[in-house]
């Protein structure tokens, strides 16, 4: 089935609105495993708007609409892809009525009223969070159009609550797709460890880059979910022994989430002493729902001061060493294991850009410890040509010690430059 978008109002063409919804329409035909060929965008004027649903009509099979289904005069969409699709508009009377509910009102304007009247035979799409409904039906040489409206807190629930379900109606097969989450290897290195397994129809195997990660989208199709998965499992179990320790999950959210289920599964706890990144570690942390129960406290030490006083870290240290060293963040990590009284600590120091480096500490330059109180790791992250930003600095930075992390939960070795083991120093 091939489908088109397009996303209806003349914001989007000034750029005072980003096309969020096309974006999540995208994903959810892509997880239906229907082909996308066109999107476009089409300002508030029937003409050009009836231009681009009657080229829609002709080459699609699908048409989704987004936008323009409200009361105002500049909302034309219904009317315009209606008449496009040969279709009549009528009153839905229900929908009538929710509008009337939603406003406490038996006589709503005749504005909010024309909401409710729809195409013909539509099969009616329920807005739970706004006035203006959705709906779906078929023009007459069978392309089915659906319509949603704009305001992405409505599109989204209608969309996964009504659409998809309405769509998946008339689809013989499902289609699944699993993401293998790798960290540690780029998406070039491995696509090519995979490459022999790229040429797959079904299962098919695609790489995708992501901040700093990739990861692997495995997807097959198959009459039942059941069966889906069970083409992808094989593909599945094949990379993980390819790649080992450097896929962290299959599915899961990212790597906080993963590392706050393992610190619950195993009773422990985290804190966190962060300089360059600022709380970006502890932010993604408490970004997940449960993190209460394993995530101890986080500072913030900015300053050589505040690292001494907070943390302990020793003035001898940072005079002999620097904040951006190998011994500072040893020494972050592990005060504030002594100040949380925490399983685990992680430390990171470095210098984040675009100002502030030298020859011998450059932008990039980011030391990162885990402690467990025994044992310290301290590892090194260091500019890699390119030149970053400063928030891809900071955020590769947190994932890095989360992966430390991760690692040190799951049995794995934890990949470091340095490692202490009380007052003994190695090299890794
Ligand atoms: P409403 O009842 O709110 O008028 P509608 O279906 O008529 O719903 P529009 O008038 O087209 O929607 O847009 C309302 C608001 O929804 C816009 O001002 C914008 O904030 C948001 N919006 C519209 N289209 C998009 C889009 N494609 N992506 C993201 N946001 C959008």
């Amino acid at each position: 089935m091939n489908a088109e978008i397009i996303s209806v109002g003349t914001e989007l063409l000034l750029g005072a609105v980003v096309n969020t919804d096309a974006a999540i329409v995208a994903r959810a035909l892509s997880e239906l495993g229907i082909d996308l060929l066109h999107t476009c965008v089409v300002g508030d004027n029937p003409a050009r708007l009836k231009e681009a649903v009657e080229t829609a009509i002709r080459r699609s099979d699908l048409l989704v609409m987004t936008g323009g289904l409200g009361p105002t005069t500049d909302d034309l969409t219904k009317e315009t892809t209606a008449a496009a699709a040969g279709k009549q508009l009528t009153l839905h009377q229900p929908s009538l009525e929710r509008i009337q509910n939603y406003f406490n009102e038996k006589h709503v304007s005749e504005n909010q009223a024309k909401q409710a009247w729809l195409p013909e035979g539509c099969h009616v799409l329920q807005n739970d969070n706004g006035t203006a409904p959705g709906c779906a039906f078929q023009a007459e040489n069978g392309c089915t159009i659906i319509m949603l409206p704009g305001p992405p807190s409505e599109l989204a629930p209608m969309l996964h609550n009504y659409a998809v379900p309405y769509l998946k109606q008339s689809q013989e097969f499902t289609i699944v797709s699993h993401n293998v989450h790798i960290y540690g290897r780029g998406e070039a290195p491995v696509a090519q460890m995979m490459d022999d397994l790229m040429d797959g129809e079904n299962p098919t195997l695609a790489p995708y880059a992501n901040e700093g990660e990739c990861y692997l989208r495995v997807t097959a199709k198959a009459r039942t979910h059941q069966e889906a998965d069970q083409l992808c499992q094989p593909l599945i179990d094949e990379i993980k022994r390819r790649l080992g320790g450097f896929v962290y999950s299959v599915d899961v959210d990212s790597l906080e989430a993963l590392v706050v289920q393992l610190l619950g599964e195993q009773g422990k706890t985290l804190a966190t002493a962060e300089s360059c990144t600022g709380g970006l570690l502890s932010k993604r942390l408490t970004d997940i729902s449960g993190s209460s129960a394993v995530f101890h406290m986080g500072v913030t030490t900015y300053a050589n001061q505040a690292k001494e006083q907070l943390l302990g870290v020793p003035h001898e240290t940072l005079e002999a060493h620097g904040a951006v060293s190998p011994e500072t963040a040893r020494a972050m990590a592990e005060g504030i294991v002594r100040a949380s009284g925490s399983d685990l600590g992680v430390g990171i120091t470095g210098i984040a850009g675009p100002e502030g480096g030298t020859p011998e500490k450059p932008v990039g330059l980011i030391y990162i410890a885990l402690s467990d109180g025994k044992n310290t790791w301290v590892t090194k992250r260091s500019p890699i040509g390119r030149t970053k930003s400063r928030d891809w600095h900071r955020h590769c930075a947190a994932s890095q010690a989360l992966d430390m992390v991760r690692r040190y939960l799951s049995g794995l070795p934890v990949v470091a430059e340095h490692q202490y083991e009380g007052d003994k120093a190695s090299r890794g």
